[in-house]
């Protein structure tokens, strides 16, 4: 019967268009959300360094500034909060261009052995001061050169040493390999021997805000961006970031690189 089959027709049309009407609204309502929890993220994440500034300068209105110690010592503090904020800040506004994709990669040659040691010499200090020790696996006595945006390779590495030294334990050692993967990629290893994160933790690690533990990450000072950001950097290259982690051993992040054109024809 034709009418009936047309009827048919018309009606999965019909319920085609409602299932991807709902579709639409429900990824606008997703939407939403994500939109809320993220605002709601970030006033949480700068109320506390906000508060720290606030209660400090009261408290030298209130008097504390006559005494010449206190004033010194309260103005260095709410100054640290102040360093923190904008810490965050300039993490917001690079995750903020990462995610809308305004972010444009200035590819060059460079040699990552170089890079990496620059930012082990960066990182010595707070190093130091967690008893965490800075290695490569051997001793690169060559230069290894990569193409890829020198500054925000970079950030990567420095966000994940900057982990390894606040989640390791004291006496611990970070070690950075690179190493050929194929042809024409090389892939960088961070390795540490602290916490270690739990199973069930990984799958989630690379979302903004995420966070294992939430008071040590806010007492180490993290923004909770950092993998976020190291995530988009690699793969706005391209490229490709692993984590292994065991509770109590420690964690593996790594990431591949495409190896610059002289590179491959010196040595493949
Ligand atoms: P933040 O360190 O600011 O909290 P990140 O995005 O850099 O934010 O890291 C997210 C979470 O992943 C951290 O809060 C921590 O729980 C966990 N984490 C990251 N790196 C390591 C590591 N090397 N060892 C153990 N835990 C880690």
């Amino acid at each position: 019967d034709p009418i009936t089959t047309d009827m048919r027709t018309l009606t999965a049309e019909i319920e085609k268009f409602a299932k991807d009407k709902k579709i639409e609204i429900d990824t606008l309502k997703i939407r939403e959300e994500y939109r809320k929890d993220f605002l709601g993220n970030v006033s949480h994440e700068l109320k506390t360094p906000l508060f720290t500034v606030q209660g400090y300068l009261e408290t030298l209105l209130d008097g504390a500034i006559e005494d010449k110690n206190v004033r010194r010592k309260y103005i260095s503090r709410a100054n640290k909060a102040v360093d923190r904020l904008i810490y965050i800040v300039k993490d917001l506004d690079l995750i903020t261009k990462l995610e809308v994709g305004d972010l444009r990669l200035d590819k060059q040659d460079f040699d990552i052995i170089e890079l990496i040691q620059n930012v082990f010499d960066l990182l010595e200090m707070k190093a130091a001061k967690n008893k965490i020790v800075l290695t490569f696996d051997i001793l690169y006595d060559k230069p290894i050169m990569v193409h890829a945006d020198r500054e925000k390779i970079q950030q990567v590495l420095t966000n994940l040493l900057v982990n390894s030294i606040k989640y390791g334990n004291e006496n611990g050692t970070t070690e950075v390999s690179v190493e050929n993967l194929v042809k024409n990629k090389v892939i960088v290893r961070v390795t540490d021997n602290g916490d270690g994160i739990p199973k069930e933790h990984i799958p989630r690690l690379f979302e903004r805000f995420y966070r294992v533990d939430q008071n040590r990450s806010r007492k180490e000072g993290g923004s909770g961006l950092g993998l976020a950001i190291v995530k988009h950097v690699i793969e706005a290259h391209g490229e490709k970031i692993y984590v292994e982690s065991v509770l109590d051993v420690g964690s593996e992040f790594s990431f591949t690189l495409e190896k610059s054109k002289m590179q491959i024809q010196d040595k493949g």
